[in-house]
């Protein structure tokens, strides 16, 4: 340990602090490791010791100590994020956030939440009211409800939806900032962009005020398809239908099948698949639909006693960004994208990108309405071979109109998922992080003003200066 740390732990008082080894360690890592690039580049970064408030005052406390001892900060909630966005890279203290938790209020349809409680543990909450996320990740079993919003984008009930920072569906924010005298704010409206998908780099978020919607008893559905182009056409259709209500429509090319433990004993080899997870009313409508398209429904399931039953897996547990991981499980010598459609020729788009990369690119979409329209997301599976091949199917997305969120890279503006962030985001983090303490080397724009960009993840620059 160095003296700056130190001297911050004896700043933070009675805040719980550790610097066990293990524990450094294990909360010093997320799921970075699906991109075999940035492992290269995070593996072995740690901070060197974790502190847990237990309120916003402790938060408080923990800011003016790391003002005062030029310690770098870095938040984690579930530790569950893609990009290394949790990983420390120039050491200091995790703050660790899952100690301020809870339901604060619920009043209509209006939730007030801490930002450190577990996703889970919250729908239970919203559900024994009546209530439930309007969307949730696919970890939605060890995610925080902030981790969600400063790093996350959308996920099961994006389809109806739209993304985490479409207009509507994050309220407010409440967040201690590391200005010279750290206090508490209160964001609203377009000014929550300012921490939405900020990776914790300009404040940490205590609460979170969000829309919720009365409590669906959803069905979770495996319909089979023969091809790839039958089930996404199916995907699309029903995305649109507005009097069927859903909250999942996921596509897979059939070679992911066999990495689908509940599923590949009850869904024919070969077959492309469609997920869903369809309200009550809707099930028997979605049914006739699947008939009419020549689908076949190889499997049903309450999703909440999927959810409940240790034996079970719920169906969202094989999509969004569980998709890649169930294929991990068994494979590391694959990877993945993030993709964007644009609705116009969306599934000629899909088709002909399928048809360029045969064998390294697995299909995997995920509706949802965008640019107007109904689209979908692409997180294909890529059997990697280099980065410089990982680059050409990049661009070969690019070629074809199709955006590229690249997930093989740890800052904010490379990684991709600019839509709906703030216009200028190196001068809300000089706002509200001037001393530039918080989630150091994550936010190139602000690195480069600050003239610390040196392109090592735990390069001397700014390090130097602690
Ligand atoms: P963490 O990983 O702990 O943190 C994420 C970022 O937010 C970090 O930069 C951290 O510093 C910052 N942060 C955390 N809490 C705070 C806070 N209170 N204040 C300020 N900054 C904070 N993402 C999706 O959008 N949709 C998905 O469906 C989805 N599925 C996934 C599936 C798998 C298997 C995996 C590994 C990842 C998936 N992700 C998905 C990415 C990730 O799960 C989500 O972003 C998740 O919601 C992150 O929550 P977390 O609590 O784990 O955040």
């Amino acid at each position: 340990m160095n003296q700056a740390t130190d001297r911050f732990l004896a700043l933070v008082g009675d805040v719980p602090a550790s610097t066990d080894p293990a524990t450094i360690r294990r909360k010093s890592r997320d799921f970075y490791w699906y991109s075999p690039i940035l492992r290269e580049q995070l593996d072995g970064l740690q901070a060197d010791c974790v502190v847990t408030p237990r309120t916003e005052h402790d938060l408080l406390a923990i800011a003016r100590a790391a003002r005062q001892s030029g310690i770098f900060l870095t938040a984690r909630g579930g530790g569950t994020g893609n990009y290394g966005q949790a990983v420390p890279l120039r050491g200091g203290a995790i703050v660790d956030m899952t100690g301020l938790d809870g339901l604060v209020w619920l009043r209509g349809d209006v939730a007030r939440v801490r930002a450190g409680t577990n996703m889970l543990a919250l729908d239970r909450a919203l559900r024994a009211q009546g209530r439930e996320l309007r969307m949730f990740p696919s970890t939605k079993r060890t995610a925080t409800i902030g981790g969600f919003v400063c790093g996350g984008s959308g996920g099961i009930g994006s389809v109806t939806w739209g993304g985490l920072r479409a207009p509507g569906n994050l309220l407010a924010t409440r967040v201690v900032t590391m200005e010279d005298e750290p206090r508490a704010v209160e964001l609203r409206g377009p000014d929550t962009r300012i921490v939405n998908h900020a990776y914790g780099t300009t404040g940490f978020v205590t609460e979170l005020e969000l829309p919720v919607e009365p409590a669906v008893d959803w069905c979770d559905m495996a319909v089979a398809f023969p091809d790839l182009t039958q089930a996404a056409r199916f995907a699309h259709l029903l995305a649109t239908q507005t009097g069927l209500q859903k909250k999942l429509v996921s596509v897979m090319d059939c070679r992911l099948l066999p990495y689908f433990a509940p599923l590949r004993n009850r869904v024919p080899a070969g077959r492309a698949l469609v997920i869903l997870m369809m309200a009550p009313a809707a099930i028997e409508p979605t049914r006739a639909l699947i008939a009419r398209e020549h689908g076949e429904l190889c499997y049903s399931c309450n999703t909440a006693e999927a959810e409940d039953d240790p034996g079970h897996v719920p169906l969202y547990e094989l999509t969004w960004n569980h998709t890649t991981l169930q294929v991990l499980k068994k494979d590391r010598s694959y990877t993945y994208l993030q993709t964007g459609f644009p609705p116009a020729d969306a599934l000629a788009r899909v088709a002909a990108l399928a048809a360029q990369f045969p064998d390294e690119l697995l299909t995997h979409l995920e509706f949802l309405p965008m640019e107007g329209g109904m689209s979908c997301a692409g997180l294909p599976v890529i059997r990697f071979t280099d980065s410089a091949r990982l680059d050409k199917i990049m661009a070969a997305h690019d070629a074809a109109g199709i955006s590229v969120a690249n997930p093989h890279v740890y800052t904010i503006e490379d990684g991709g998922a600019h839509r709906g962030l703030s216009p200028d985001l190196a001068a809300d983090k000089r706002r509200f992080d001037p001393a530039g303490l918080l989630n150091p080397g994550k936010m190139r724009s602000f690195e480069a003003l600050a003239g610390a960009l040196d392109g090592a993840p735990n390069g001397a620059g700014r390090a130097a200066e602690s």
